[in-house]
């Protein structure tokens, strides 16, 4: 089942648009996707009059924050550190976050919630929620908030509508992605008409770095290895940020996100990854793509992560070696699709 039943749809319209207090939450360090949903439908509760407060749970060893390109959002001011996050909320909506260890230190809160609404398109989610609006085929999370919105008869207003511009422009990678429907350019259009400065959204997210980073790109794509023969001789390239690149250049995992979209282009392999070795554990965040031969998310899931089809990830303990060989192993069996 792809697209939520119509029993979903009541289920988690009446539990948003009933609750006065409504709490929110995303998953560990967030991209566009996960913090433009969670604040666009935030700023829209809030706009009509409910109590909305907003989090999401920090990784081992990481502090929180919200990553300095998403600073320009508006209604960040609903976000609070993840301590004074409501230990019992009535009613919780999580976004883009496909299976409960995605909330990291906030995950216990599920659990503790009177409702619990999942809203997500990852083809991975464990529907975990008590209520689970999933789409696989929603390009975005946000595709689902605004026809959340829409049914709920919120208004988009330029508040609502720059967080989820900023959405639906990161998990299309500027609507370029397969998921990039007639009805994605239908609702971009709603967005823009509010008034919002998609130009400057755009700009933020992807062409707006620092110089130390066009630096340690040029370090870390240098050392880019191929490697012809694997997933059934598709081929892998893949690169490695270390924790000593991160120092040297005065940046955190944070700012390292888009070295995947240079390393994924090398056209001599289906396949591309990116380690990112986490400073003073052995923890290693691996970032995969493909040019849709091989199903990453499945690919993720029995190693511990998730994801979809064309961008999927997992975290490994036992350092960059260790995480290599694993994605191999899987990678040799996994199946092939056609294009
Ligand atoms: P990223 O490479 O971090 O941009 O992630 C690509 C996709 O994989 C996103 O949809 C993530 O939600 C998903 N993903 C990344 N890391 C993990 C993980 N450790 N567990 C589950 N899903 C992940
Ligand atoms: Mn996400
Ligand atoms: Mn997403």
């Amino acid at each position: 089942m792809r697209a939520p039943s119509a029993q979903e749809w009541s289920d988690a319209l009446t539990a948003i648009g009933g609750a006065d207090d409504i709490a929110l939450l995303c998953h560990v360090g967030p991209d566009g996707d996960a913090l433009g949903s969670m604040l666009g439908l935030g700023a829209a509760l809030r706009a009509n009059g409910r109590s909305v407060v907003a989090s999401f749970g920090i990784a081992d060893g990481e502090t929180f924050g919200v990553p300095s390109t998403y600073s320009f959002l508006p209604a960040l001011d609903i976000l609070v550190e993840p301590a004074d996050f409501p230990a019992e909320p009535e009613v919780l909506v999580t976004f883009d976050t496909g299976s409960l260890d995605r909330l990291g230190s906030l995950s216990d809160r599920v659990a503790a919630a009177g409702t619990s609404v999942v809203v997500d398109h990852h083809a991975t989610n464990t529907r975990y929620g008590t209520v689970n609006l999933v789409d696989v085929d929603a390009a975005a999370t946000a595709v689902l908030v605004a026809e959340i919105l829409d049914r709920l008869g919120l208004p988009l207003t330029a508040e609502v509508a720059a967080p989820l511009y900023t959405a639906l422009v990161t998990d299309t990678g500027s609507f370029k992605y397969v998921a990039t429907t007639p009805s994605v350019h239908e609702l971009a259009a709603r967005l823009i008409a509010t008034g919002i400065e998609h130009d400057l959204i755009s700009r933020a997210i992807w062409d707006t770095a620092s110089l130390a980073y066009v630096r340690l790109l040029g370090d870390v794509c240098s050392r880019t290895e191929l490697d012809p023969g694997a997933a059934g001789g598709l081929g892998l390239v893949w690169t490695t940020v270390r924790p000593e690149d991160l120092q040297r250049h005065g940046l955190t995992l944070a700012d390292v996100e888009g070295v995947i979209d240079v390393v994924r282009t090398a056209q001599e392999a289906e396949v591309a990854a990116v380690f990112k070795g986490e400073p003073e554990t052995d923890s290693v965040r691996v970032s995969l793509r493909s040019k849709g031969a091989v199903d990453l998310g499945a690919l993720c899931v029995p190693l511990g992560g998730g994801g979809h089809r064309y961008a999927a990830g997992f975290t490994s303990h036992g350092g960059v070696e260790d995480a290599l060989d694993r994605l191999r192993s899987a990678l040799a069996t996994a199946p092939h699709l056609p294009t």
